[in-house]
């Protein structure tokens, strides 16, 4: 068998964590690793501009178009997505392969089409996936937060409610759903998701 193959028969599943844009699946997954540094979590790259505060190969690989397109090419990427129209995502492929071999609770957070390309590849790679989806507790909430995050233009927030409608109706595709009422209740159940996976006290 592959080594990929391998990885997805040690330790538990790949936790893919995923969700309507601004639903707060960031914000659940800090809480989680506040609480639970033994879990992985993949460090994306992006071709997005870095925000204030944020860290190169912390919070993201940020990257050049030249040097994304360049990784995608060379099949560096578990998956990739071009998000809200706007800039390049994708999970390296190697570091997910080499935490679920060593038995680490691993867990992406990512967009709903790199779920997709997710479940697309998944056999070939010979990866056991579950799939959890973070959903808002209603749609007015969505805009609520949507629109509080002040960091985008008109513009870019109403691209982003467009999306997230849209996303909104994929919620039966994933295997969980964790409604994000309150950020340390939704940070809690994720955690149980992880915990039985990898058969870790709760
Ligand atoms: P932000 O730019 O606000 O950090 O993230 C925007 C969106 O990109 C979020 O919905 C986030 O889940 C998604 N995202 C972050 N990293 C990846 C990735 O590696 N692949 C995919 N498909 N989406 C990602």
């Amino acid at each position: 068998p592959s080594a990929s193959a391998q990885a997805g028969r040690k330790g538990g599943r790949l936790v893919v964590l995923s969700g309507p844009t601004a639903v707060g699946k960031g914000t659940v997954e800090a809480r989680l690793l506040e609480r639970h540094p033994e879990v992985w979590v993949s460090v994306s790259a992006t071709t997005r501009a870095p925000r204030p505060g944020e860290t190169d190969g912390v919070d993201y690989h940020f990257m050049t178009e030249e040097q994304f397109l360049a990784g995608e090419r060379a099949g560096e990427f578990l998956e990739t997505a071009v998000v809200h129209g706007m800039a390049h995502y994708g999970t390296p492929l190697k570091p997910v392969l080499e935490h679920l071999a060593a038995g680490v609770p691993t867990l992406l957070e990512i967009d709903l089409q790199g779920a997709r390309r997710v479940r697309e590849r998944a056999r070939e790679l010979g990866l056991d996936v579950v799939y959890v989806f973070i959903a808002p507790p209603s749609f007015d909430e969505l805009k609520r937060r949507l629109t509080g995050r002040g960091t985008e233009t008109p513009e870019q927030q109403a691209r982003r409610l467009e999306t997230a409608k849209v996303e909104l109706a994929a919620e039966p595709e994933f295997d969980v759903v964790i409604v994000n009422d309150t950020v340390d209740r939704a940070a809690d159940e994720l955690w149980g998701v992880i915990a039985a996976e990898y058969g870790l006290a709760d």
